[in-house]
């Protein structure tokens, strides 16, 4: 019989492995861009893998996705990642980014096609003289230079997949373009990664598909997020958190316990490599990490 003791001894003697890798956004205003700082400043010391910076729809955030990328090197030493997206701009206008991307030092890349202006609902349209789809861009980008790929995976299948096989046959042209890794879509429901894995092993993707995790910090914005994104809320979880909208405390703490619970169960399951998607905030990410034991120096 496993006492719930000897659990977290198993637990904690698979620490060594772990590796972590965060998520932010590029700041609008000089308010958030001190939180952003305040933030990174907290989160570097854990020596992620990487640390990424997301890239406005559309491209919207162009100069301020290289300008952190850049300063996040420079100030923490940290490897820092810029997400790319295909939208609204001709390839040698993307190539041109890449090329400042490479200027600057930075070595991995986040590619994705992006979202249609119009939001996820809508279909995408190439740009003219655009790159259709990721798969194009990761080649794109590796003609340019020797970059770290990462592309982006969906453990319940991107919305405009008809299918399973359209989207491994997707995620596998993505890699074989000279992606290194993928990287998840938020989920609620560990079943819905683990089944991922599965279908991907089965379709001969060896790359590690790394779960993209993120923690509530406000369950009515993440609704929304997920929403837009084709993520589920799962009943238990809007059970969880209904009535906290004006309890800040007792949400923090529920918010804690469900990312603790997601993150271990994924612990028992043999994950070793996990991405948070910080919002640009380090409180909860910098506990969740310390279960999987990482610490700063
Ligand atoms: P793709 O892999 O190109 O696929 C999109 C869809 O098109 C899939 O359904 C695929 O099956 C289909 N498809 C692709 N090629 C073909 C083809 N030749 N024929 C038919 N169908 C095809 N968005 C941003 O704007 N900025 C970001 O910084 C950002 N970061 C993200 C980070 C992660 C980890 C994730 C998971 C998503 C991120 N996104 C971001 C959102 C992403 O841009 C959207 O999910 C977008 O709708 C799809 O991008 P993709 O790279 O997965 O596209």
């Amino acid at each position: 019989m496993t006492f719930p003791s000897d659990h977290r001894a198993s637990r904690q003697s698979r620490k060594a492995p772990f590796a972590v890798s965060f998520e932010f956004f590029p700041p609008k205003t000089d308010v958030m861009e001190e939180r952003f700082w305040e933030s990174i400043h907290k989160l570097a010391p854990l020596h992620p893998r990487f640390v990424s910076v997301t890239y406005g729809a559309g491209g919207s955030t162009r100069e301020r996705t290289l300008r952190m990328v850049s300063q996040i090197k420079a100030e923490t030493g940290v490897d820092a990642a810029a997400h790319l997206t295909c939208v609204g701009a001709t390839k040698a206008e993307v190539d041109q980014v890449v090329h400042a991307y490479k200027t600057a030092g930075i070595k991995r890349i986040v590619a994705l096609r992006g979202d249609p202006p119009g939001g996820v609902g809508q279909p995408f349209v190439q740009h003219p003289g655009g790159y259709a789809n990721a798969a194009e861009l990761v080649a794109g980008i590796r003609k340019i230079g020797d970059f770290d790929i990462s592309v982006a995976a969906y453990p319940e299948r991107h919305p405009q997949s008809p299918n399973w096989d359209v989207e491994l046959d997707n995620l596998k042209r993505k890699l074989d373009a000279g992606a290194s890794r993928a990287i998840t879509q938020m989920f609620f429901d560990n079943n819905y990664y683990l089944e991922l894995l599965e279908r991907a092993a089965k379709a001969g993707i060896t790359a590690p598909i790394v779960p993209g995790i993120q923690p509530i910090h406000s369950f009515r914005q993440i609704s929304g997020f997920a929403a837009k994104c084709g993520a589920t809320i799962p009943g238990w979880m809007a059970e969880r958190f209904d009535g906290l909208e004006d309890d800040p405390e007792t949400h923090a703490l529920v918010a804690s316990a469900v990312a603790a619970e997601q993150v271990l169960e994924l612990v028992d399951n043999g994950v070793t490599q996990f991405h948070f998607l910080t919002l640009n905030r380090s409180n909860l990410v910098l506990a969740l990490a310390r279960l999987l034991g990482v610490r700063p120096d």
